[in-house]
C-alpha cells in the first residue's frame, strides 16, 4: 500500500511501520514516501498532458537531494529561488534550461550566475531589476532570458503571510504597467522576453484565484502579441492547496481543467510552479514524547521531541496539522496541547488535540509535513536538524543524516 496509513493499529509508510525506521536511527526525523511523491507528479501531469506545459517543481518547498534528484528521474524541471537553489538543482543533474529562477530580491551575484548558466528565464520581479539583468548581460556579451512576473492584484483567499498576488504584496509589476514595460525591453539589447510568469500565493484552495491568475497572464500575453512582442511561455507559478484537516480541496484535474480553459486558445507552453501540492502529503515528521503532564481545567500537556525547529509552519502561520499516534491505544479520549522542547511558549505544534493520552516513550506523527517542514528547520537551541528517511515499498533508507554537534560547530572559528 502506498503512504501513510494503520497496518493493524500502527501507523506505516508503505509497508513500513514508522517505528520501525524510528528504533533504528533515533527520533525526531522526517519520513517521505516515494510512492507519494510519484503518484501526486503524474497526476498534475497527466492533468495538463491536453497542452504543451513544464513542471518546475518549485524547490523552496522541499530541496534534500535525493527528492530533487526522484522528480527529475520523473521528468520534473525546477524553480529555484535562489543562489543556493539553483546549485542545488545543478548538483541534482538539471541543465539550465531546465531551471526557472523566481525570487524577489536577487543580489547581483545571484544574477550573474543565472546569466552566465542561461537559465530558461529569470522571472524578473521590477523594472529596476530588469535594467541590471540587461547590464549584467551586455557585460557578459549575452542576451538574458527573462520573463516578467505580474502582479495582478488578486487575492488568494489564504493566509495574508503567504499571499502574493495582492497589490500591497512586494511581489511583481503591477499589471497595468507591465505592458508599457515589456515594449520598452526591446531597446535592452541584453535582453530577451520569453515570457510572463504570476504566482498568487500558497496554500490556496479555492479554484478562482487560480483561474484569474491565468487570466491576467493571458490578457498582457494578448497586449504583447498585439505589440507584435512573442512570447515563448505563460508561467502560472504554484499555490495549489493541499488538505490538512480532511476537508476537500481542488483536485489536479479541476485545476488544469480551470487554467487550460483560460489558456488552451494559446498555444504556449505553460510552466507550472507546483510545490506543496506535490510534496506536503507525501512526509511526516515523526517525534517520540519525552513527558506528559496535567494542566489546569483537566487538559493535558504532551511534550514532544521535536517542535517549532523542526516544523515551523503551526509558529508561524498558525498552520493546523493534524497529528496522529504512531501506535494506536484503545483507550478514551482527552484534550492535549501538543508542545515542543523549545524555550518559547509559541513552540506548540497542536492545540487542544482529541487523543488518547500518549505515555512518555510514544511515537506520533506529524501529517502534512512534507513540504515547507524540513526546509525551515533551525539550530535554535543548538539542535540538530532532523535525520530524513524515503521509504520506497518494503524498502527505506536515510537521506539526510541527523547532524552531529561537529557538524553544527563546523562553519565556527
Ligand atoms: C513558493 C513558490 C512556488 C510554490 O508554491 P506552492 O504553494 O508550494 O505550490 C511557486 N512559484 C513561486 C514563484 C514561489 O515563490
Amino acid at each position: 500500500m502506498t503512504g501513510f496509513s494503520y497496518h493493524d493499529s500502527t501507523l506505516a509508510c508503505d509497508d513500513v511501520p514508522l517505528a520501525e525506521i524510528a528504533q533504528a536511527i533515533g527520533t525526531p526525523l522526517y519520513v517521505y514516501s516515494a510512492g507519494i511523491i510519484q503518484a501526486r507528479y503524474r497526476e498534475l501531469d497527466e492533468a495538463f498532458s491536453s497542452h504543451r506545459h513544464t513542471i518546475h517543481y518549485a524547490l523552496k518547498a522541499n530541496s534534500t537531494l535525493a527528492i530533487v534528484r526522484l522528480l527529475r528521474a520523473l521528468g520534473s524541471a525546477v524553480d529555484a529561488n535562489s543562489g543556493g537553489e539553483i546549485e542545488l538543482a545543478l548538483r541534482a543533474g538539471f541543465i539550465p534550461p531546465q531551471i526557472v529562477f523566481t525570487g524577489v530580491g536577487k543580489s547581483p551575484d545571484e544574477l550573474a550566475r543565472a546569466v552566465v548558466l542561461g537559465v530558461k528565464a529569470i522571472n524578473a520581479e521590477s523594472a529596476g531589476e530588469l535594467e541590471r539583468i540587461d547590464h549584467i548581460a551586455r557585460h557578459h556579451g549575452t542576451r538574458a532570458r527573462v520573463a516578467v512576473r505580474i502582479n495582478p492584484d488578486i487575492d488568494a483567499l489564504s493566509h495574508p503571510h503567504i499571499s502574493t498576488g495582492l497589490k500591497t504584496n512586494k511581489f511583481g509589476i503591477p499589471l497595468e504597467e507591465a505592458r508599457q514595460l515589456c515594449r520598452g525591453l526591446r531597446m535592452h539589447e541584453g535582453l530577451e522576453l520569453v515570457g510572463v510568469h504570476i504566482h498568487v500565493g500558497s496554500q490556496i484552495t479555492t479554484i478562482e484565484p487560480l483561474r484569474r491568475a491565468a487570466a491576467a497572464a493571458l490578457e498582457l500575453w494578448s497586449d504583447l502579441a498585439a505589440d507584435g512582442i512573442r512570447l515563448e511561455h505563460l508561467d502560472v507559478g504554484g499555490g495549489l492547496g493541499i488538505s490538512y484537516d480532511g476537508t476537500l480541496v481542488p483536485t489536479a484535474a479541476e485545476y488544469a481543467q480551470a487554467v487550460l480553459s483560460v489558456l488552451e486558445s494559446t498555444e504556449l507552453e505553460v510552466l507550472l510552479e507546483p510545490g506543496r501540492a506535490i510534496l506536503g502529503p507525501a512526509g511526516v515528521l515523526v517525534a517520540r514524547v519525552v513527558d506528559v503532564k496535567p494542566q489546569p481545567g483537566g487538559y493535558w500537556f504532551v511534550v514532544l521531541d521535536a517542535g517549532m525547529t523542526e516544523l515551523l509552519r503551526p509558529m508561524l502561520y498558525g498552520a493546523y496539522h493534524r497529528i496522529v499516534p504512531a501506535d494506536h491505544r484503545p483507550e478514551p479520549e482527552v484534550t492535549c496541547d501538543i508542545v515542543g522542547p523549545l524555550c518559547e511558549s509559541s513552540d506548540t505544534l497542536g492545540a487542544e488535540r482529541r487523543l488518547p493520552l500518549p505515555h512518555v516513550g510514544d511515537l506520533v506523527a506529524v501529517l502534512d509535513a512534507g513540504a515547507y517542514g524540513s526546509v525551515m528547520a533551525s539550530n535554535y537551541n543548538r539542535r540538530s536538524m532532523p535525520a530524513e528517511v524515503l521509504v520506497d515499498g518494503t524498502r527505506w533508507r536515510v537521506i539526510r543524516r541527523r547532524q552531529t554537534i561537529d557538524d553544527l560547530l563546523a562553519c565556527e572559528e
